[in-house]
């Protein structure tokens, strides 16, 4: 069994970024993120503090704008408008879950289509259907191809089963895996709560992705002899052994699979190393993709 680990793939990343943030700096250009956090989530707290520390670590120009929950709709949406219009910034990215009186798509759908570094604009997701590289393809899914291509496993002709269809993780990774570019041409499948015989799918791929959002959900009876799972899942779960009573665990029973996999992505440390990465590489991407 080969451990597809994401550091060393999210530091090729990083290397590149490393490189390009150079070259526009001789330019006299400096890419910059603004990351818009509303409330006080302690996960979401932290997911912006790691985007805000990877910033300043490449050198990117980085703003974070914390607001608190009771923030209204015209006020997000104003805040948006000022980030578009400014021009230190190429790339905005909105912390997802947002209060439920706030509406998500709405804000989303503000956000300018070249500043989308997060790729959800329905924009970007149209050019991603539609095989256009010029969008921005969301930085988990994004990170999920990008370690299949760096761990040399070709999904070209293979059957991918993706089980979730979310539009962050699931459904575009079935679009980026059946799609024609580099990491592409698979024959897709993707599951969901209502697919019937799950583990008939399942045990159908040669590359299985889990993104679904319950702790060891796949196990022994899901996973084929030598196929390839990738696990996008990232749960907390109890753990009254350890210091801080609990541990991250992702969608797949790692220790029930592993020896029947070729390969297969640990959590922690597998897939979630990946998103910051892809952000950064697209918000280099939108500086370098703007005029002047
Ligand atoms: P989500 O929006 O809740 O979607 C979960 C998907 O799983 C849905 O499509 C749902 O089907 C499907 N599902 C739920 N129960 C199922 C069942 N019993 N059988 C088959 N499918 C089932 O979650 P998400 O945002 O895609 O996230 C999925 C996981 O990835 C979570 O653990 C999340 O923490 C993790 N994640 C990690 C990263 C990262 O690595 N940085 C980023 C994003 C998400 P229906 O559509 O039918 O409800």
């Amino acid at each position: 069994m080969k451990l597809i680990e994401g550091k060393p793939i999210a530091d090729l990343v990083y290397e590149k970024c490393l490189q390009d943030i150079e070259r526009l700096k001789a330019e006299g250009k400096q890419p910059g993120l603004a990351v818009v956090l509303i409330g006080d989530d302690p996960a979401s707290k932290a997911y912006v503090g790691s985007k805000d520390k990877k910033c300043q670590e490449l050198g990117l120009h980085s703003v974070k704008i914390e607001k608190p929950a009771e923030i209204t709709q015209e006020e997000l949406l104003s805040i948006i408008d000022d980030l578009n219009a400014d021009d230190a910034i190429h790339g905005i990215l909105v912390q997802m879950p947002l209060p439920k009186h706030l509406d998500s798509e709405e804000v989303i759908k503000r956000i300018d289509p070249a500043k989308d570094v997060d790729g959800l604009h329905p924009y970007n997701v149209a050019k991603l259907a539609m095989d256009d590289p010029t969008g921005f393809v969301p930085c988990t899914p994004g990170g999920c191809q990008r370690m299949l291509i760096e761990s040399g496993i070709d999904v070209e002709g293979k059957h991918v089963v993706v089980v979730g269809r979310s539009l962050l993780v699931g459904k575009t990774l079935a679009l980026l895996m059946m799609g024609k570019g580099e990491g592409g041409n698979a024959t897709v499948t993707v599951a969901h709560s209502r697919t019937r015989n799950l583990p008939e799918v399942t045990q159908s791929a040669d590359i299985l992705v889990a993104a679904i959002g319950i702790p060891h959900f796949l196990g022994d009876e899901h996973v084929r002899d030598g196929s390839v799972v990738i696990d996008v899942g990232i749960n907390r779960i109890d753990a009254p052994e350890t210091a801080k009573g609990s541990r991250l665990v992702g969608d797949v029973d790692f220790d029930a699979v592993k020896d029947k996999c070729e390969a297969i992505t640990p959590v922690p440390g597998g897939v979630g190393r990946m998103t910051i990465a892809m952000l950064m590489a697209n918000t280099i991407r939108a500086c370098e993709m703007r005029e002047g």
